[in-house]
């Protein structure tokens, strides 16, 4: 054996976890809570700071482990109010978290991957390929980081798995964020204040239904049928719409809770009264709402934003059809912290981008 062993992350670790590397180490299993809490309440990534803890046991937990935090690259304001993040992870990668304020509710957009495999065709994201899983810790650390950079480690907020990377793709880190994240003795985000946004991953999705954690689930439909659903989703290929909603239907949820159905809406493309009389019979019986997203157009997406008559006219055909729609509100436009805007210019590219770009570059 040469040298020490190398020293353990932290912010990989639930709570069980660290018990049982404290125990492994010969510490008492209960200052896991105790650390759970300097680190996820209160910030503090250096065990010599945990002054409830003997300078003893201090000074060997410095040696024994570390706690990898995202570094706050930078960080831009939008005119509304949301706020985008650019952090940068241990390996030099970057990806990006926006806050958003009052909708009502305090919410963060998290990001689960870098770049995205699913290359949704409105998607700037999409068009990186995916680079690669982010791990529990890096998407437990986007909520740290943005929870001390807006001075919210006290307030409530929500969570929404929705910035770059399909949730889904990445199950088991994801799941196991999802676990820290609720854990009491740290930031005790419950399950119930968190959204998941899938494409629709079949197999996934039927596993998330058997999950003790449960997240509420949030479904980017898009469109009512598989042709067209076919043309804007490549995964559809793989998953229907008909199979989407079968398992939608079998979905456990909780009382009065309901699947969010997200639809980006694209002039010409599924915005018609037909498209939306389908979609309105495709969800019949289903414990839906329905979220409008008029697309955020961007240089290089080939589709364009419906007009607002078209849009209104679009919910207004869901509500006639009893179904609960919101359309949501675009924020923070102005820097590219949109929906399916949240792109890393200038990353290094994966070999399987690189690969991806030599394929389609003929
Ligand atoms: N991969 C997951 C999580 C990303 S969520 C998912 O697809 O659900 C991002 C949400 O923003 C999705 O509903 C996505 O379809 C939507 N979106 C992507 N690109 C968009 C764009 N250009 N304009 C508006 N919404 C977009």
């Amino acid at each position: 054996m040469t040298g020490k062993p190398h020293p353990t992350d932290l912010a990989e670790l639930e709570r069980s976890a660290l018990e049982a590397a404290l125990v492994e180490r010969g510490h008492e299993a209960f200052r896991a809570g105790q650390m759970f809490r300097w680190i996820y309440r209160r910030g503090v990534s250096d065990p010599a700071a945990m002054t409830d803890l003997s300078l003893e046991l201090r000074g060997r937990l410095a040696d024994e482990f570390v706690l990898t935090t995202p570094t706050l690259a930078h960080r831009e304001t939008s005119a509304d109010g949301t706020e985008k993040f650019l952090l940068r992870l241990a390996d030099g990668r970057h990806i990006e978290s926006v806050f958003i304020p009052d909708t009502p509710s305090m919410t963060f957009c998290i990001s689960t991957q870098v770049g995205c495999a699913m290359a949704c065709r409105f998607c700037l994201t999409g068009k990186m390929g995916l680079v690669r899983n982010l791990t529990a810790g890096e998407i437990v650390g986007q909520v740290r980081v943005l929870a001390a950079a807006l001075d919210m480690r006290r307030t409530r907020f929500n969570i929404v798995l929705m910035g770059m990377g399909e949730p889904l793709h990445n199950y088991d880190e994801t799941m196991k964020a999802l676990r820290i994240l609720a854990d009491e003795h740290g930031l005790a985000v419950s399950p119930r204040r968190v959204t998941l946004s899938t494409v629709g991953l079949l197999p996934a999705l039927e596993r998330l239904a058997r999950e003790p954690i449960m997240p509420n689930l949030a479904i980017s439909l898009h469109a009512p049928t598989d042709t067209i659903r076919g043309e804007l989703v490549p995964l559809n290929k793989k998953y229907g719409v008909a199979d989407i909603i079968a398992a939608c239907r079998k979905f456990p949820l909780k009382r009065r809770s309901r699947i969010t159905f997200e639809y980006v809406l694209l002039a010409g493309v599924n915005d018609s009264p037909d498209d939306a009389r389908r979609l309105a019979r495709l969800l019949a019986g289903v414990k839906a709402k329905v979220n409008v997203i008029p697309l955020n157009a961007a240089p290089g997406i080939p589709y364009e934003r419906p007009s607002d008559d078209t849009i209104d006219r679009f919910a207004q055909i869901l509500a006639d059809h009893h179904l609960t729609v919101s359309v949501r509100k675009s924020r923070g436009r102005d820097i590219r912290a949109a929906c399916g805007q949240l792109i890393v210019e200038g990353q290094r590219k994966s070999p399987g981008q690189q690969l991806a770009a030599a394929a389609f570059s003929h």
